[in-house]
This record gives C-alpha cells, structure tokens and sequence, in this order.
C-alpha cells in the first residue's frame, strides 16, 4: 500500500474577503512529485505555507508521516523549501550555502565535505563550489538552492514558484533537472505553479486549484485528457468547451450542434445546460461527409472561419451549423480554404461530458 507522507485534512484559511483554503483536503504519497496549480489568487501559496508553518490555518489539520504537525514550528518539521527568489547567502560561496542546513546537526566536517560533494554532483554543479553564488545564472542560483534545501535529508521538499523568474529555456532545462533529482533523491515534492504545461510536465499527480478548493486531483494524463469541470478544462491551452442541449428524442442523449451524440448523462439533472470538453488535436476535419454506421464517431458539419500558422501546427476554427466555434489544430500539410464547407470527425471518446459546475 503507498503510504500517505502528507495529509491536509479540511484545512480552512481566510484573510477579511479573500479564503485560499475553503475546507481543502489532499494527501501527499511518499516520494511523489506532486503539484498544486491553479491560477494567481486560488490559494497555492497559502496553502504551501501552512504546509511549511509559515502560516496558521484557522482549522483543520496538517500530518506530516502520520505525526499532526499543526502547531508545530516551521523549523520542527524537518521540510526544506525552495522559493522563485533565489534565497541563497549572497555573501557565500556555493559550497558554503549548502553545508550551510548542515550545521547544528553533530556531523564531522569530514561528514559534511563528503554530503556537499554528494549534492553539487546532484544539482550538476561539481566544478562551482568555490564560486560565489552572486557569480552564477539565475537557474545555477537555483540549482545551489535545491542542493541547500536539500541537504538536511528533508521529510518534504515544499517548492513555490521556482522556475517563474528564469528565461524559457532554461525553465525546460530546469524543469527535466528537477524532475530527476527529485527521482533519484525519491524526496517527496510539493509544488506550486500556476504553469499548466510546468505542471503535466513534471509531476506524477496535479490537483487543481480554484478559490481555496481542489477541483480535480489526478495523473497529468487524466487531468490533460478527462478535464472534470469546465475550470480545468479552460486551464488546458488548445481545450475547446461546447454546449449541448439535451435531447428530448434520444434517452441519455445530447444534442451538440444539432447532431444525437449517446453520451451517458444518466444520474445528472436532465435539464438546463451542459458542456462538453473536446481538445483541438481529437479534431478531424474532412471536405466532405463520410458515411459512417459506427456510432464511435461523431459528425458534425460547419464552415471554416480562419487558418493561423502557429509554428508547429496550424490552428483551424470552425463555426459550426449552431454558431458555436471549435479550433481544432492540424499539421500544416491540410489543404482547406478560410470560408469552406466542412464536416467535423471526433472520436465519441474525445467527447469528454463536464459536471455541472
Ligand atoms: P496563489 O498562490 O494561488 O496566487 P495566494 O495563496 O497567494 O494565492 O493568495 C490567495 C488569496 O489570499 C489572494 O486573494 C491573496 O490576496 C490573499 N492573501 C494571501 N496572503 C494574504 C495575507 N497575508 N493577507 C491578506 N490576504 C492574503
């Protein structure tokens, strides 16, 4: 069985107006990379520092291995934690920043030399010791400061934001870096972002922020691909959320643009308005309908609004016959013309029924 390294248990937090947590439970197995996303304001950081005992909850309950850490003092915890500004000693060479967690805890300094050595060969900085950390690029600050957070062998490593500050490039480079030591460590991480593609990239489970609550917690691939609400869905760039009515002729059928699609919206209130999520990529587009008994597929006809060049792909939007518009993205080798006639191909699969939220 995996066993849970931390639990949240309906922690609760408001300042005057603003509660970034709203009764929020989550639990943490060991040696997990797992990520809290969500956009500015959800509560992510909030409820990193409560984690860490920077913060209060004004109820509820954080564990930490079994053990409740609520009241207990930040420095108790055993947690390292890693922020978007680098924190390291600017005065310090890199070896100094990360022997520095290491003092206060009885170790030979024979003991100590060989951890450092230990940790720059993790973060890859075996030839900078001596450096001083104001000497290096921001995401080298940033490797000192994982090795410094990591040194004291933490229970928890709690990271907030800490690639936001560095260039494109480099936050790829870092993302895969992070990812591997936190492999090879088997650390569990906790992670904060509000970067959805940071967030699938890296972790092996993402719970989804959204005003104090968590709205979805899952793998990446089931939060990229089965979106519950429509929240997570509009998070995910390229997903694309349609209405359906229900249809009045078709038992447990929805009605989206017009076409009877059997989705299985049985146990949910009949009536009113529902959403469907449809990611660009699942859209097939043909000049002319195709006829097809299997009812896997889904049919839908409309016209195509515009083309852009998006560099790797080219994105597609289509107004279908009930003004809704879909964008689907292609491979730029498709041969259509703005303002032509089409039929839209979807896989019943990639037609994902929302909760009504
Ligand atoms: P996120 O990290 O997702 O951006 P935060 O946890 O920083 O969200 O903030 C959530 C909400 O709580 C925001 O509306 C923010 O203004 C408010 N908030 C956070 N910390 C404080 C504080 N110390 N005092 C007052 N309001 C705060």
């Amino acid at each position: 069985m995996v066993e849970p390294n931390l639990e949240l248990k309906d922690i609760y937090k408001s300042f005057g107006t603003a509660t970034p947590a709203a009764g929020l439970s989550l639990s943490v197995n060991k040696g997990e990379f797992f990520t809290l996303l969500g956009p500015s304001g959800s509560g992510k950081s909030t409820v990193l520092r409560i984690l860490a005992g920077l913060e209060q909850p004004d109820s509820g309950d954080v564990f930490i291995n079994g053990e409740k850490v609520t009241h207990i003092p930040p420095w108790k915890r055993k947690i390292g934690m890693v922020f978007q500004q680098y924190a390291n000693f600017p005065n310090m060479n890199v070896a100094e920043n990360i022997s520095y967690g290491l003092k206060g805890m009885n170790l030979k300094s024979t003991e100590i030399s060989a951890r450092v050595e230990e940790l720059l060969a993790l973060v890859g900085l075996e030839k900078f010791e001596a450096r001083r950390v104001s000497q290096l690029s921001g995401g080298e600050q940033q490797r000192v400061a994982v090795a410094r957070a990591l040194a004291p062998n933490p229970r928890l490593l709690l990271l907030d934001e800490p690639l936001s500050a560095l260039d494109e490039k480099i936050r790829r480079e870092m993302q895969t870096e992070l990812r591997n030591i936190q492999t090879k460590t088997e650390t569990t991480f906790v992670y904060v972002t509000h970067d959805q593609e940071e967030a699938i990239t890296m972790s092996d489970r993402v719970a989804v922020l959204n005003k104090g609550l968590c709205i979805q917690c899952d793998t990446p691939k089931e939060i990229f691909q089965k979106p519950r609400t429509k929240f997570v869905a509009s998070f995910f760039r390229g997903c694309n959320i349609l209405e359906c009515k229900p249809d009045i002729g078709g038992k447990n059928n929805l009605l989206l643009a017009g076409q009877s699609i059997p989705l299985k919206i049985k146990g949910k209130k009949k009536n009113g308005s529902f959403f469907v999520a449809i990611r660009g990529e699942a859209i097939n587009i043909l000049k002319t309908q195709k006829n097809r008994s299997k009812s896997d597929f889904v049919q839908l006809s409309g016209h195509l609004k515009s083309i852009t060049y998006r560099g790797v792909y080219s994105e597609h939007q289509i107004v279908l016959n009930d003004g809704q518009i879909l964008s689907a993205t292609l491979s730029h080798d498709q041969d259509f013309n703005e303002g032509q006639n089409v039929t839209i191909l979807i896989q019943l699969e990639d037609i994902i029924l929302l909760d009504q939220d």
